[in-house]
């Protein structure tokens, strides 16, 4: 039998597709989730439901595990996020606490924790045209969102557990990850997957107007599910324990986003600018550390991925329209 992994936040985007890559590289795995996943079933060995605010419950989903994958978290896009701050701040403080505390005490080797690009300070991300965020840029801190904050705070708190008690933690700092299977609707959805929702329906119904939160000029980068999955993977096996950035390092605007999901679908899209929540003005991932620690960087293009994600939402949004609805302007 392989390793003996954990991957919390298994009923989750990017925890379903970590499992299949794990599965697929020999590993025994365990996930562990509040729901199962949504889009396709698990590849787990095992899959447990469980709330990991309970340490209790966390005790259970490391039982004989060598080591934890920490995905599990209360998050969403811009639109989630800034409202739910008290919410998030407990809710995720709950699930890390208790996820690390139990993996130290059921006497597993390794820990890797998922944080974000929302560590990093709004005072270094007010500008389009961004200078790349380096790993050391997180402090003096000033996160936009508790979000962040709580982050930050956990990426502490794995540095102390490795230099305390020797539980060799890894903390990888994701920049907008995007694929199939992930939220495509409901609130919890990013700007990717959003995009290819109203880009979807505006081909299916024949409107062709799609909203845009702000001004469209905010910039990001975008890193597909498969360069995600393979890149934690590689720093789980390296020896570095340190935050490092996982993501691409092409910055593009919301409004070229959706420009290039309407040409992969085909269809010519007029976008209408509404006030929402935009987040910080620009961000982008410097990848330089990414480059020398792994001697690996992402690989799929930006078009490659949006096309492969603007496929499954297309076909999402057209099975759940009622059939008098597909035909209306197609
Ligand atoms: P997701 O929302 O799809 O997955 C998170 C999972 O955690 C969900 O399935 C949810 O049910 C589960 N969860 C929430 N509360 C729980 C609880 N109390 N007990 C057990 N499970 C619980 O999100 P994702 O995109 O797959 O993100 C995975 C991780 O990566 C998260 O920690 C997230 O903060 C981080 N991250 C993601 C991105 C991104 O672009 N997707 C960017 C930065 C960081």
């Amino acid at each position: 039998m392989g390793t003996k992994v954990l991957v919390t936040g298994a009923g989750g985007f990017i925890g379903h597709h970590l499992i299949s890559y794990l599965k697929r590289s020999g590993y025994w795995v365990r996930g562990v989730d509040v729901k199962y996943p949504e889009y396709a079933p698990s590849v787990a060995d095992e899959f447990v439901l469980l709330d990991l605010r309970r340490i209790e419950n966390c005790l259970q989903a490391t039982e004989n595990i060598e080591e934890v994958y920490a995905l599990a978290a209360d998050m969403g896009g811009m639109g989630f996020i800034s409202e739910h701050h008290a919410q998030i701040l407990r809710d995720n403080s709950l699930i890390n606490i208790h996820s690390l505390e139990a993996a130290r005490q059921n006497g597993a080797k390794r820990y890797l924790y998922c944080s974000s690009a929302c560590v990093y300070p709004e005072y270094r991300q007010t500008e389009i045209d961004v200078t790349p965020l380096r790993e050391e840029d997180a402090y003096p801190a000033q996160p936009q969102d508790a979000y962040g904050w709580e982050k930050l705070i956990t990426e502490r708190l794995c540095r102390h557990y490795r230099e305390d008690y020797g539980l060799e933690t890894r903390i990888v700092r994701f920049h907008n990850i995007f694929g199939p299977l992930g939220t495509w609707q409901g609130g919890r959805e990013k700007a990717p997957a959003a995009l290819c929702r109203k880009v979807a329906v505006a081909k299916l119904t024949g409107s062709h107007e799609i909203e845009i939160w702000g001004d469209g000029e905010q910039t990001r980068s975008f890193c597909y599910i498969d360069d995600c999955v393979a890149g934690m993977h590689k720093l789980m096996r390296s020896d570095y324990r340190e935050p490092l950035n996982l993501g691409q390092d092409r910055l593009v605007t919301i409004n070229q986003l959706a420009d290039m999901i309407a040409s992969i679908a085909g269809v010519r899209v007029m976008k209408r600018h509404v006030p929402g929540p935009q987040g910080v003005r620009g961000r982008n991932s410097d990848n330089t550390r990414l480059r020398e620690v792994l001697g690996w960087e992402p690989q799929i293009s930006l078009e490659e991925g949006l096309a492969r994600t603007y496929r499954w939402i297309e076909h999402q949004v057209a099975a759940t329209r009622a059939p008098s609805e597909h035909t209306s302007g197609t």
